[in-house]
């Protein structure tokens, strides 16, 4: 059975996403910086009947819990074939470029920057024993510089400067990430979920968690001709799915 680890899958979209993958037959360790979070996650999917789930204790800013992660899960399996890097914060506000403050861009670059960056390094020799390894980081059309700089963009005016540059650090880490491992079987690509009704933005999004979960989950299983070190978001373009960085 493959297998996939979903960070911050306690809720919202990464909760979707774990659900997915362990319905497409996937065994997925799902990541939460809360125990009880994650055992509550459990019990919800063994009782829709899905049983090929396992919580992990996984706080993405902590060296230690991630470094106990990886020594749990390589208890348990040989190569991962998945590697979902959800779990992101939105920053608190102010959001303006006047008035965030450096602790906030802190805080928010420790789980949208440094937490990918420090779980896909405590991962990558899992990964690397998969004979498909599949990395998606789950970033924001928001983090898009060209977007953000064309005013037909929908979101033009939704500017927040501690998100959007978080955002926009991750995806040059997802390019140099999938550049470094561009002669592998590896695929690598950012993905954005769509504005999603969740607790991340007080469930004013629009969209459903199943949708969002839909997208990232068709970058995860992607095949041997699939993309890698690219930009989607079906929300901003319908037919390809690709956006510019
Ligand atoms: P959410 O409902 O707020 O869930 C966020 C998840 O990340 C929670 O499980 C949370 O855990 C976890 N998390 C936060 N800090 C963490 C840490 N230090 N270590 C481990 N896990 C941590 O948000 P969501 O809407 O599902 O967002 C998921 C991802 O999609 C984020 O990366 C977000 O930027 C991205 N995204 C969302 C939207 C949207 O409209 N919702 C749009 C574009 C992109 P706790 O429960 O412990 O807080």
């Amino acid at each position: 059975m493959k297998s996939a680890l979903v960070t911050g899958a306690n809720k919202g979209i990464g909760f979707e996403v774990a659900r997915q993958l362990a319905q497409k037959g996937m065994y997925v360790y799902l990541g939460s910086r809360q125990v009880e979070n994650g055992l509550e996650a459990i019990d919800q999917l063994k009782a829709e009947g899905i049983n090929n789930v396992e919580a992990i204790q996984l706080d993405i800013t902590n060296e230690e819990s991630v470094k106990e992660a990886r020594i749990e899960i390589g208890k348990k399996t040989k190569s991962l074939d998945i590697l979902i890097n959800n779990a992101g914060i939105y920053g608190g506000y102010p959001q303006s470029a006047f008035d965030a403050t450096i602790e906030q861009f802190k805080e928010a670059y420790n789980v949208n920057v440094y937490g990918v960056v420090r779980v896909t390094q405590a991962f990558i020799d899992l990964l690397k024993k998969s004979s498909e390894p599949r990395i998606v980081n789950v970033s924001s059309s928001q983090g898009s510089i060209t977007l953000h700089s064309d005013p037909s963009y929908k979101y033009y005016d939704y500017k927040g400067v501690v998100y959007l540059s978080s955002k926009a650090a991750l995806n040059m880490y997802t390019v140099v990430l999938a550049y470094e491992l561009k002669d592998t079987n590896f695929k690598i690509n950012a993905v954005c979920p769509g504005y999603t009704k969740t607790d991340f933005n007080g469930h004013r999004g629009p969209g459903s968690v199943e949708d969002a979960g839909k997208r990232i989950v068709k970058y995860a299983l992607m095949d041997r001709d699939g993309p890698t070190g690219k930009f989607f978001s079906e929300e901003n373009n319908p037919e390809t799915g690709e956006i510019p960085w």
